[in-house]
């Protein structure tokens, strides 16, 4: 925000006051929006197959959990479970862990 200059009129002054309240609210609100979206994303599609859009089901398996399809028979893994599953060991999983890999 500029300092008031000569010239401005108090309501002039006020009026940018509200105009620079009114865009960071709109620009907020904007902000929010995307959120919100993300959030409604998460609520439809939260444990649903990404294939076939069947419910997943949690299965425990040498302590990690498995998102099981018993529907079009796919399983999926969250963030570092594969990492776990692979192991120290060089292998196939480390090889696909190798390619992904980000950072
Ligand atoms: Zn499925």
């Amino acid at each position: 925000m500029s300092l008031k200059k000569p010239s401005e009129t108090e309501e002039e002054y006020f009026a940018r006051i509200n105009a620079e309240k009114q865009r960071k609210l709109a620009h907020d609100k904007g902000k929010s929006m995307v959120t919100e979206e993300r959030e409604q994303l998460k609520r439809l599609h939260f444990m649903h197959c990404p294939k076939c859009g069947m419910e997943l089901q949690a299965v425990s398996f040498r302590g990690i959990q498995i998102d099981k399809c018993y529907y079009c028979n796919g399983t999926w893994l969250d963030e570092g479970e594969l990492e776990h599953l692979a192991g120290k060991e060089p292998g196939f999983l480390q090889s696909i862990i190798g390619v992904f890999k980000g950072d």
